[in-house]
């Protein structure tokens, strides 16, 4: 199915944001740059027990799918392949919000949901999806590093969400207040607005095993993500 026939975020019964569904967002585009520009995903899962996990992972986009991957010993990653309905997100901070009141206090966010079932990843198409989630987190790098091995490959799962129901949700902008805050002298020197929040890189360290004289790679030198 193409991308354009695919349900608009939100669409579907199970991914229309109810509760303040004026931060939903609808088109695909957002839902893209939302899942382009987070570095962890959030995966939902049951054990046998039926107790909820929620598994941070590394991720990438490619097209209409969300990649990850995971241990062929994780019992839960077993469970996902397995074909267990599971939810996923990822969320951007963008700022703390401050309001006058607790209650009104917020975050400013970008935030995307999947739902659905994911598909395990076999051959070339798990390699390719081991490319992409290793580009996404650091473009350049998989072409300079050691290929996984076939020991490696046989002990890893790499599963494909597919992008089928999904929901955005963003919040932007400054705090929400209640009239009655607004209008109550006794708040009125309070101060009360937004920190914004950016996503920063520090300096790269050398491994200890690393040469002095191997020089950091241009990728990795001054990496910073748009
Ligand atoms: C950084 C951050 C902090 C938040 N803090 C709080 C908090 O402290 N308390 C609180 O109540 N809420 C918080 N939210 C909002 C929270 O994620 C839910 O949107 C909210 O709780 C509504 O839940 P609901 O089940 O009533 O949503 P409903 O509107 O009933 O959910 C229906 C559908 O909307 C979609 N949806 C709901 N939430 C999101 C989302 N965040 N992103 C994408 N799709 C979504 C899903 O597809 C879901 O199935 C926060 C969100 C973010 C990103």
């Amino acid at each position: 199915m193409t991308s354009e026939a695919l349900p608009a975020p939100g669409s579907t019964e199970r991914t229309r944001v109810r509760r303040l569904a004026e931060h939903a967002v609808n088109d695909r585009a957002a839902l893209h740059h939302v899942l382009d520009a987070g570095l962890v995903a959030h995966v939902a899962v049951r054990d046998d027990n039926g107790q909820p996990y929620v598994i941070p992972v590394a991720f990438a986009r490619r097209g209409d799918q969300v990649l990850f991957h995971g241990s062929t010993g994780s019992r839960l990653f077993r469970a996902l392949a397995d074909g267990q309905p599971t939810c996923l997100t990822v969320t951007l901070l963008d700022g703390l919000v401050l309001a006058l009141s607790a209650f009104e206090s917020s975050m400013n966010y970008r935030s995307a949901m999947v739902v659905g079932v994911a598909q395990r990843l076999t051959g070339d198409d798990e390699l390719d999806a081991l490319r992409c989630i290793t580009e996404h987190l650091l473009p350049g790098r998989w072409d300079d590093c050691r290929q996984p091995t076939p020991k490696e490959r046989a002990a890893t799962i790499t599963l494909a969400l597919p992008l089928d129901e999904c929901s955005v949700k963003i919040r932007s902008g400054g705090p929400d207040d209640d009239p009655d805050d607004l209008a109550d002298p006794s708040l009125t020197h309070l101060w009360s607005g937004t920190i914004p929040m950016h996503e920063t890189f520090g300096t790269p360290v050398r491994a200890d095993h690393c040469l002095a004289e191997t020089l950091v790679p241009s990728y990795v030198d001054g990496w910073q993500r748009s």
